[in-house]
């Protein structure tokens, strides 16, 4: 435990030494496990709207949301009843449905850049699918990721990664052979010059480039409109297929995802969390002549048992229903923008060298004076502060990431008086009371 982390309470101690062991580390993803800022991770009874519960009966206001599905709250009612119905007609067919149709049209309809979509089961499945068919269709081998961006655990991008693995000092995991990374080629996130020498050195060789859009696992990182101009403009001219991954930004910075809110379409989008409505569901789309390379259209290779699922598809359509009956798109706004002045203010007060990066409900008080650009911005970051301020924001019922390098989210029942409360909560913590 680091010198900030409190007591843990009882019950979940005692859970956490039980799963640790039965699970690698206690856990089934590692950035759950508390890692960067020590101590006993929080194990939960249940959820509803904006609050998370621990099994020691403490309630939390939640700004993780499953690390970014939960843009409704949890426990959503009509979500809920759409997945009851769902799995009492059968929890899986290996077989076609109309169900699958509709959630693709629901997505087609949001996303610029898609026009046809194949649905996976996670965020990992779209983007590790998205690059085998960029470069099937291309007929190329490389590809251009950020250092600091995470696309899921595929090795070809598990190189110079963020999330638990840079939080957890894993950027590039064992286990990755030199034949499934030699193809990746590492630039620095909004470095335009780098981008323009990678493509003047070996444009005709690149099958993809992969960013997020917004970049949420390194801390909130926002793209400079110059930076994708060049991006769309590069890859265009020398004919590789620009990814977004919107799996963190796909219906959370707009219904469209960055690419609407920014006005850059990319060639294919992967998406993730929210379109599954809480369920294990991811999705990967674009232009009609690259889709069509996906088997049994054509010839690039990519299957699942569980694709497409019924109870998965009825929360995402769900869910994508109401964003788009009832949007919360300038509610989300708004209430970010409050959190982002009050977190702003209240470090200043305390004065402690910070700055804040948000795009609507993503964002990130980073603990760096300077503005933060790139992985290496982030990298300068005061750790020890952050976990300071985090272990301070749970003792007072606030739940944020438990990392410097992953971005808070928010949901539409975060109201103004939840919102004061967290700036309340930090004025004092960052303080130091
Ligand atoms: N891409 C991005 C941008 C992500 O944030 C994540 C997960 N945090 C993934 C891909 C991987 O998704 P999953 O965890 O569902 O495999």
């Amino acid at each position: 435990a680091s010198t900030s982390s409190p007591a843990a309470p009882a019950r979940s101690q005692a859970a956490f030494e039980r799963a640790l062991r039965l699970m690698p580390g206690g856990v089934n993803s590692p950035a759950r496990a508390f890692g960067a800022v020590g101590g006993t991770p929080l194990f939960i009874e249940r959820a509803e709207g904006p609050y998370l519960f621990d099994i020691d009966g403490h309630r939390y206001v939640d700004y993780i949301g499953s690390w970014g599905p939960m843009i409704l709250g949890h426990a959503q009612a009509e979500v809920i009843a759409a997945i009851t119905r769902a799995a009492e007609r059968g929890t899986s067919y290996g077989a076609p449905t109309e169900a699958e149709s509709q959630l693709a049209e629901q997505i087609i309809e949001a996303v610029p850049s898609i026009e046809k979509v194949r649905l996976v089961n996670s965020g990992t499945e779209a983007t590790m699918s998205a690059l085998r068919v960029a470069r099937g269709a291309t007929g190329r081998n490389k590809v251009i990721k950020f250092a600091g961006n995470y696309h899921g655990h595929v090795d070809a991008l598990l190189v110079a990664a963020g999330s638990a693995a840079a939080t957890l000092g894993a950027p590039d995991s064992p286990g990755v052979t030199p034949g499934a990374a030699g193809d990746t080629l590492v630039l620095s996130y909004n470095d335009v010059t780098q981008l323009e020498n990678a493509f003047a050195a070996e444009g005709d060789q690149i099958a993809a480039v992969i960013l997020e859009p917004v970049v949420g696992n390194m801390g909130c990182v926002v793209p400079a409109m110059e930076f994708l101009r060049t991006l769309r403009d590069l890859t265009t001219h020398h004919g590789s297929v620009l990814i977004f991954d919107e799996v963190m930004t796909g219906f959370r910075v707009a219904p469209g995802g960055a690419q609407e809110l920014f006005g850059i379409t990319p060639d294919m989008t992967t998406l993730g969390k929210i379109v599954g409505g809480g369920m294990p569901l991811g999705a990967y789309g674009g232009r009609t002549d690259i889709m069509d390379n996906v088997l049994p259209a054509g010839k690039v290779y990519q299957a699942g048992t569980l694709s497409g699922n019924p109870v998965a598809v009825a929360a995402g359509s769900a869910t994508l229903k109401i964003l788009k009956e009832n949007p919360p798109y300038e509610q989300l706004e708004r209430m970010g923008a409050k959190l982002a002045a009050g977190l702003d203010a209240a470090a200043t007060a305390a004065g402690i060298p910070h700055s804040v990066t948000r795009v609507g409900s993503m964002m990130t008080l980073f603990f760096n004076p300077d503005r933060v650009t790139c992985w290496d911005d982030a990298d300068r970051c005061d750790r020890d502060a952050f976990g300071r301020y985090f272990w301070g924001m749970i003792q007072k019922g606030i739940y944020m990431p438990c990392s410097q390098f992953e971005a808070l989210f928010f949901s539409r029942l975060h109201d103004e008086a939840i919102i004061d409360e967290t700036i309340d909560a930090a004025k004092e913590v960052l303080a130091g009371e």
